[in-house]
């Protein structure tokens, strides 16, 4: 990472600004000054000395993207189950892979999947962190965020054992530690936050449930759950939850595409969020996205990634699946035969999808998400020159419809810039590679020892367990 020499100052000079600020909206050239890490001042031909200049003319600048739910430490069996059905996954990752992590494993997942969602512009990450089974695998996974510089909230989720379905076994109270170790005012840097991934009602029996929100309480954090998710997630997750006293606005609801419309009322009444993962609930058979639901609801949801196991780390990828989906599900519903139907869904909102809202669903919102003064700047600016983009006459649908991770030519967190030029700037992205690649070779060795899983890695040929038959 560098450091400004220019005292903290830094000036973004003429972008075509995309403030995502609904006081702003789009402004077509501007300057945005930084000022310690803070959005200092936002306007065409800012009067500034002193700070180190990037010259943005031609580029777009947006905020940076907020990713609400990724499971980071599946960074390292990444595409391993890009074929594999959700039983396969459950088998082979969730509850076969996941008990050969160590905890340096887990470190260098993180620390490599943060990474991979920095350079893809992705700003604040929710690390779903639910393979946590000692303590020392959790301050691992802490310390893999912690040196890649990004803004996550690290959701606690406990060890894979505790995600068997059924058992009784309670969330670990080791989160108090942690929340005491690493949460207590020691973070000077002030990009990591706590939240609780709890299990829910489909995960947990009702009263582990409610033992779990209570040691939720306890720790007085962010709640992320997962719901709706299947056939499984007709079985009323969110009713129970609110019977119960669970919901609020401090919980966000992961997934949402079985949910019953009731359900979904539900978590509006109650100002809950909501996180849709287009991509692995198609791929994984969850049901169709929720995103026209929830809004008909009043719900603007968020978007994320899940797993990098099944499904790229980008959140270009999430914005065009997540508007593709919904778009064909608007156009079947109203047999949309002769066309002209109106677009409900637009390229705008998907971008506000995975910017702003995301702020809102990770209780970050005061802080970023959108290019406003005041805020944290968090900033990313995208390059237009592609062939792809020429000529630029309608930027929300370039980024939407033909944005990806190599138009990400400059990344800001909290002013510091950790990508300039399309590159991060870190001269050990080598020696990251090989720790993770030694750390999958590995992975892989303890399984194969153990479970015949025999090139796990090879092809992706592999399907797990007593599932592979089929
Ligand atoms: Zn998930």
């Amino acid at each position: 990472m560098t450091q400004n020499p220019h005292r903290g100052r830094t000036v973004i000079r003429g972008a075509q600004v995309l403030t995502q600020d609904p006081a702003l909206g789009d402004l077509p050239e501007a300057d945005v000054l930084v000022v310690d890490g803070e959005i200092a001042e936002i306007g065409p031909g800012l009067s500034v000395a002193d700070a180190e200049e990037i010259d943005a003319a031609g580029k777009i600048l947006i905020p940076g993207f907020v990713d609400t739910h990724r499971h980071t430490w599946q960074s390292l069996v990444r595409h391993l189950a890009t074929d594999w059905t959700l039983g396969q996954y459950f088998t082979g990752i969730h509850f076969g892979l996941s008990k050969h992590y160590r905890p340096e494993d887990t470190e260098i997942a993180n620390l490599l999947g943060a990474l991979e969602a920095l350079n893809a512009g992705v700003t604040t990450l929710v690390d779903w962190s639910h393979n946590l089974e000692t303590p020392a695998h959790a301050d691992a996974a802490i310390a893999g965020l912690r040196e890649s510089g990004l803004r996550a909230v690290f959701a606690h989720g406990g060890g894979a054992t505790m995600w068997a379905v059924p058992n009784d076994v309670r969330h670990t109270r080791d989160v108090l530690r942690i929340q005491r170790e690493h949460f207590g005012g020691s973070d000077t840097s002030g990009l990591l936050t706590l939240a609780f991934a709890a299990r829910g009602p489909q995960f947990a029996p009702g009263q582990a449930t409610l033992d779990d929100w209570e040691l939720a309480r306890e720790l007085g954090v962010r709640i992320t759950v997962h719901v709706g998710d299947g056939e499984w997630g007709r079985s009323g997750p969110v009713r129970f939850m609110r019977e119960h006293g669970l919901t609020g606005p401090n919980v966000t609801y992961v997934h949402c595409n079985t949910l019953s419309d009731e359900e979904l009322r539900i978590i509006a009444d109650t100002g809950g969020t909501a996180s849709v993962s287009a991509d692995i609930e198609s791929q994984m058979g969850h049901g169709w996205p929720a995103t026209g639901r929830l809004l008909e609801a009043g719900i603007r949801p968020s978007l994320s990634i899940d797993v990098c196991s099944s499904t790229s780390g980008d959140m270009f990828n999430a914005m065009k699946t997540t508007i593709s989906l919904q778009r064909a599900l608007d156009n079947a519903a109203t047999d949309n035969a002769d066309g002209q139907v109106g677009v409900k869904l637009r390229c705008s909102d998907v971008l506000e999808f995975a910017t702003v809202r995301g702020a809102i669903a990770t209780g970050l919102d005061d802080r970023i998400g959108s290019v406003t003064v005041g805020k944290q700047a968090d900033l990313v600016l995208l390059s237009t020159s592609g062939l792809g983009t020429t000529p630029l006459n309608n930027p929300v649908g370039a980024i939407v419809y033909s944005g990806n991770i190599g138009m990400v030519d400059t990344v800001l967190v909290a002013g510091n810039v950790v990508k300039r030029d399309g590159a991060l700037l870190r001269d050990d992205l080598e020696s990251i590679r090989r720790r993770a690649t030694d750390a999958r070779d590995e992975l892989f060795e303890r399984a194969r020892a153990e479970e015949a899983t025999a090139d796990a890695r090879i092809g992706g040929a592999w399907l797990p367990g007593a599932l592979s038959a089929s």
